[in-house]
């Protein structure tokens, strides 16, 4: 069964629980707050909610889980949302004086509160790839949320699959971030990426674990987990 995990040092994690929670009884998912070394041994997959990257990146060396998460994330699935997303990032700009650690995962550089500090949250409705009655927007909430600014996966990397961009019309008029072109937002810019995959992991630059709707969580379970499970889950408890 897959067991997927909120990291639970600082931030949404508790959230994300009540996300998995609704899911447990369709999916099985049994789930287990991290907050050291140990509860890894027992997952499948992590998530790393958002809050503030700088604080969970810290705490996350106090209890030893750094070196940890970097090792699980080679071989098993971790989702992160927007400070998570920052930490799975492999680079970031406009970290915090004094720096930045990263988990790394997903080889993408993201700007740290790129949408601004004047717009410091918006809310738009998203086209996801993928998700469960995909005609269906899913609410995307932004809070101080980081930016895709590049994608710079190497020969050996997996692809980046991308599963959702923002248009420029949806965002706040004060937001400049992506500058509006003639025929609305150029397909191309990066910045327009809010949700990506790569390999087992999965990025979101937004809350899905603030909404009520689990679509990302049953995604992040079928799309990125399971798979992951094979024999395992098919063989008898
Ligand atoms: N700006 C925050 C950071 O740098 C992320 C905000 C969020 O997770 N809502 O960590």
């Amino acid at each position: 069964y897959p067991a997927s995990q909120p990291i639970a040092l600082q931030g949404a994690f508790a959230e994300h629980q009540v996300m998995l929670q609704k899911l447990s009884l369709k999916k099985r998912v049994v789930i287990v707050l991290i907050r050291q070394p140990e509860d890894l041994d027992k997952c499948d997959a992590l998530i790393i909610p958002g809050g503030e990257s700088t604080t969970i990146a810290l705490l996350a060396r106090l209890a030893g889980l750094l070196e940890p998460i970097r090792e699980f994330l080679k071989t098993k699935p971790v989702w992160g949302t927007c400070a998570g997303a920052i930490l799975l990032a492999q680079w970031v700009e406009n970290a915090k004086k004094g720096g930045q650690e990263l988990l790394g995962g997903i080889s993408v550089t993201v700007e740290r509160n790129g949408f601004g500090s004047q717009v410091e949250s918006f809310e738009a409705p998203l086209e996801v790839e993928g998700l469960r009655e995909s005609n269906r927007p899913f609410h995307g909430i932004f809070i101080r949320a980081p930016v895709v600014v590049n994608l710079k996966p190497s020969p050996t990397d997996p692809p980046i699959q991308i599963i959702s961009r923002i248009s420029a019309s949806l965002l706040p008029a004060s937001q400049t971030v992506i500058p509006p072109d003639e025929d609305d937002t150029d397909p191309r810019d990066p910045r327009t990426i809010v949700a990506l995959r790569q390999g087992l992991h999965l990025l979101t630059t937004f809350h899905p674990e603030l909404t009520k709707d689990d679509r990302f969580h049953e995604y992040f379970v079928r799309e990125c987990v399971l798979p992951t499970l094979g024999s395992r889950s098919s063989s008898p408890a």
